[in-house]
């Protein structure tokens, strides 16, 4: 427990730990339905029925209970439509923004547990509790018998690292107005895989940083593009670790970086629209070679893109 908890804060300090890429060996993400009504759906006061309803963006009224599927397992997410006559929403404390439907997306960090809970408050004052059972998955750990680099980082590097942190912060703090949230997402390149969400390296038993988002290795210069749709909200040339760095967001708290780029195509504001070009991949920042980082964030839940986008055909 005190490795995950360590893992995790290692893993907040930077965005994205390119540097620290190691070999990924092959893993399959943990299968989970396409479909899952509720198992369990507690109405905490009596004399309610509770009964699924069928996600409808035509219907007028609600569903009784959260109604919802996605990918229900670690580093996954969901989408789903809130109760009827719910005012407030959220999955474990963190609040839901409810589109004028009651639509709404929600993920799981890579190192969540084995349960999220939604919960919905409604306008008749009753309460609407959700389990949801979270798959566990199996990450590609490797134990190395050498000893984790650099502790600390200089006060010289900080004067650096800082303001880039705080751009980052901000630019994911962004809550933007765009609907991709809601769409399927397609690959922003295509090509080998080099590295894998949630991979870690553990130094004589102290955790390095899992690997955050999943790498993209057709070739240096290949253009790529926006997985959906969203609004540029920063565009970053030269940081130290990401190099050229674009964060699209793409709304209810979902977005997209991207890092290690040779040339960015797009400016911040931005309203951009999936599949279309946003920039090519290089290898700026510190990255052993050309290729794309691509890391997903809903909040501060670290998101595997390959459960949003399947399987590379
Ligand atoms: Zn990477």
């Amino acid at each position: 427990m005190g490795l995950r908890k360590a893992a995790v804060l290692a893993a907040a300090i930077t965005l994205a730990a390119c540097s620290a890429v190691v070999p990924v060996a092959e893993q399959t993400p943990a299968q989970s339905a396409e479909v899952v009504q509720p198992v369990a759906t507690a109405i905490l006061v009596a004399n309610t029925t509770p009964t699924a309803a069928p996600v409808s963006r035509s219907s007028p009224v609600g569903p009784a209970t959260f109604v919802y599927e996605g990918e229900l397992t670690q580093g996954g997410w969901l989408r789903g439509r809130a109760p009827e006559g719910t005012v407030t929403a959220d999955l474990d404390g963190q609040n839901l923004v409810l589109d004028d439907e009651g639509r709404f997306f929600a993920a799981f960090d890579r190192d969540l547990g084995s349960q999220a809970v939604l919960t919905a408050q409604l306008r008749d004052g009753r309460t609407v509790e959700s389990p949801v059972a979270i798959a566990p998955r199996e990450w590609n750990i490797e134990r190395v018998n050498v000893a984790r680099r650099s502790g600390g980082i200089t006060d010289a590097f900080w004067k650096i690292r800082e303001p880039e942190l705080k751009r980052i912060n901000a630019a994911r703090g962004v809550d933007a107005d765009s609907s991709g949230w809601a769409q399927d997402f397609i690959w922003p390149a295509k090509g080998r895989i080099s590295g894998r969400f949630g991979s870690q390296r553990i130094y004589r038993g102290e955790p390095g940083s899992y690997h955050s988002g999943i790498d993209i290795a057709p070739g240096n210069g290949v253009p790529f593009v926006a997985p959906a749709d969203g609004i540029v909200t920063l565009a970053a040339s030269g940081f130290s670790l990401e190099g050229n760095l674009l964060i699209i967001d793409h709304g209810q708290g979902l977005n997209s970086a991207f890092l290690h780029m040779s040339r960015i195509a797009v400016r911040e504001g931005e309203k951009v629209n999936q599949g279309q070009y946003i920039g090519n991949i290089g290898s700026s920042g510190r990255a052993t070679g050309p290729h794309l980082h691509w890391s997903l964030k809903w909040r501060d839940a670290r998101l595997d893109p390959l459960l949003f986008t399947g399987p590379m055909n």
